[in-house]
This record gives C-alpha cells, sequence and structure tokens, in this order.
C-alpha cells in the first residue's frame, strides 16, 4: 500500500490517475478503526449537507468554496489521528541518571475539539514529571499535549492521555497533567455560560501519593485553584 498520509492530500495530488486496484488512493485509508476513510469528495458532500440542514444554500457564491476549505480546516483541526503518541516520546527520550528534579512546562496552548458537538476547546495545559533516568525535550512535551489534542476529545480523557503516554514512555517517579479550557459548546450554546472554564487534572506516582510533590507541581504551574478535581 503506498504510503500517504492524511496531510499529503490534495497538495499536487492528481486524484483521477492515483489509484490502487480499482479504488481512488484516497478510500484505501483508513481511519482509527480500520474502518475506511471517506474520500474527499464524499466528506465535502457532506458539509454541503450541513449548509442545507442549517438553512442556507451551497451554491450561493460566498459559500461555493467552503465545503472544500472545512474539508481542509479538519485535516488541521485533527491531524493529531496521524501520529503515534507512543512512537513520539519513544523516539527522543534520552538516558540520564544526571537529572531528577521535577520537570514542568506550563501554560501550553490548546486547541481540541469536543466530542459531543464539534466545537472548539480553548485553554491550557500543563505538564511536569518526575523523571527516573528519562528525560524528553520539552519542544516533545508540547507535542504530545497537540497530538492529543488534535482529535476529537473531552477534556476528562485528553488529561489522562497525556499524563499516562509520559507514565507509560518515561517511566517517571511521577506524572502531573492539569488543563483549564473553556468549552465553546458552553459559552456559545445550550446553557451559554461565557467565562466558565473547565480545570481537569491527572497525577500518577507520587504526585498522587505524594502531597508534598503535587504541592510543589501546583505551585510551579502558579494554580492558584489547588484543589483542582479529579485525579
Ligand atoms: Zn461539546
Amino acid at each position: 500500500m503506498p504510503l500517504v498520509t492524511w496531510g499529503d492530500r490534495g497538495k499536487g495530488f492528481d486524484m483521477d490517475t492515483a489509484v490502487v486496484g480499482s479504488r481512488p488512493i484516497d478510500s484505501v485509508l483508513t481511519n482509527a478503526g480500520g474502518r475506511l476513510r471517506p474520500s474527499q469528495a464524499e466528506a465535502e458532500a457532506a458539509v454541503r449537507t450541513l449548509i442545507e440542514w442549517a438553512g442556507d444554500d451551497p451554491e450561493r457564491e460566498g459559500l461555493a468554496g467552503t465545503p472544500e476549505r472545512v474539508v481542509r480546516a479538519y485535516e488541521e483541526f485533527f491531524a493529531g489521528y496521524n501520529e503515534d503518541p507512543v512512537a513520539l516520546l519513544s523516539t527522543t527520550f534520552e538516558e540520564t541518571a544526571a537529572y531528577d528534579e521535577m520537570i514542568v512546562l506550563r501554560d501550553i496552548r490548546l486547541e481540541s475539539h469536543c466530542e459531543h458537538h464539534i466545537v472548539p476547546i480553548l485553554g491550557k495545559a500543563h505538564v511536569g514529571y518526575l523523571p527516573a533516568g528519562r528525560v524528553v525535550g520539552i519542544s516533545k512535551l508540547a507535542r504530545l499535549v497537540e497530538v492529543f489534542a488534535k482529535r476529537m476529545q473531552i477534556q476528562e480523557a485528553l488529561t489522562s492521555q497525556i499524563a499516562d503516554t509520559i507514565q507509560e514512555v518515561l517511566k517517571p517517579r511521577g506524572v502531573g497533567v492539569v488543563i483549564e479550557a473553556a468549552h465553546q459548546c458552553i459559552t456559545t450554546r445550550g446553557i451559554r455560560k461565557p467565562g466558565v472554564s473547565m480545570i481537569t487534572s491527572r497525577m500518577l506516582g507520587s504526585f498522587r501519593d505524594d502531597s508534598a510533590t503535587r504541592r510543589q507541581f501546583l505551585a510551579m504551574i502558579g494554580s492558584p485553584r489547588s484543589g483542582s478535581n479529579g485525579s
């Protein structure tokens, strides 16, 4: 099977000639569940249907290019399905016994989409760990957050996935992840509560078991709400 990633599609790619067997190359791409991914044309048709459902005319001038733009935007919003977060950390950690103090990356810009309404979740993530021999560059921690954020998510799962992957790959003495974010499905529709943000946390190892470690982490991320919920 030719190796074509989701992001390559449409960039100088001739859909008429690129075929595998009798199927367009587009349709041999599979998604996370192993199911066939719909073609770009099918995705654009779905957007046109939603425009009509909303009450507008997908043929009018201003909307003519919208289905294609929405499909392109989805490629960016959901690029995280194309990346393996475990591989991201596994290939980049360094073995070092020299540093065993807490490492914290705070205020990582977070842009995700809620899986219930597919509208933005915007906020910040804070990630900390106590290394036990393995450390990873801070850019990789930010990338890890992004790989999980660029999927359809609920904030609780996103928080856990980031922490659990760091635990699995780096095997640190402890991990803490705190996310504070606003959900546009709450601020712009439904109960409409602008200004409300949700805080979730996942603490593993010494971050869970040792209150002094947890306090140190929360102080380092500058959390005024140190009693963050969940764990
Ligand atoms: Zn939602």
